[in-house]
């Protein structure tokens, strides 16, 4: 069936390359430097912990800030602490592999466990128009995270946009938040695998995601 609306996810994914990893891997010691402001321990202790979330929730270290009774809003706030301009700056060649998309007929939506003001920044630095996606979700302070690992954000979608399951492909880089629940929706799924291994349908990067669309054609 076709492929009518396509999915990112945005961290690692839309926005990739060595300078934009050198970014989101801020993300882990400044969720451990939070999570110990938050509970009056030390760094190496709150690690300690975080490390403890991630081996159980699939690398999700802020299930500490749940766990602790202390809610995620200051984590949340300290994402959005973190500065991408001297890390990510115009991507010139997701842009035009947007572009491209849009005009080969397809809908575009981009989904983030992210802050949604911080991937508006992010996207912004990349030189992305926002309003290239007809769907836009994020992490909305004092909300829960829209993927969390859970299918329910891709069963919306599916019933939001009145299309069959199969006629969305959702791609990203994390097996857990974006594969394999958009699978379970019955959704077509694209792992963008770095320079790893994949036991699903793969690319190495979004710069292949053309070549690999004419496989559905
Ligand atoms: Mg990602």
């Amino acid at each position: 069936m076709k492929i009518k609306l396509i999915l990112f996810d945005i961290d690692n994914t839309l926005i990739y390359g060595e300078s934009a990893s050198r970014y989101y891997r801020q993300y882990s010691p400044l969720l451990e430097k939070t999570l110990a402001s938050c509970l009056g321990i030390s760094v190496p202790e709150a690690k300690r912990i975080a490390d403890e979330h991630r081996r159980m929730f699939h690398g999700r270290g802020e299930k500490s800030f749940e766990t602790y009774g202390v809610g995620l809003s200051e984590w949340y706030e300290s994402i959005c602490s973190l500065d991408p301009r001297p890390f990510i700056g115009e991507m010139p060649r997701v842009r035009s592999l947007l572009r491209s998309l849009r005009e080969a007929g397809y809908e575009l939506g981009a989904i983030t466990d992210g802050p949604i003001s911080q991937a508006d920044r992010i996207l912004s630095c990349a030189g992305i128009d926002k309003n290239t996606f007809s769907l836009f979700t994020g992490w909305i302070k004092g909300r829960a995270m829209p993927k969390g690992g859970e299918e329910q954000i891709f069963r919306k979608i599916i019933t939001k946009k009145k299309l069959k399951p199969e006629e969305i492909l959702m791609i990203g880089d994390s097996v857990n938040t974006d594969i394999l629940p958009a699978q379970k929706c019955g959704m077509n799924i694209l792992h963008v695998k770095g320079n790893g291994a994949s036991e699903f349908p793969s690319i190495s990067s979004i710069e292949e995601l053309l070549q690999y669309l004419k496989t559905y054609e």
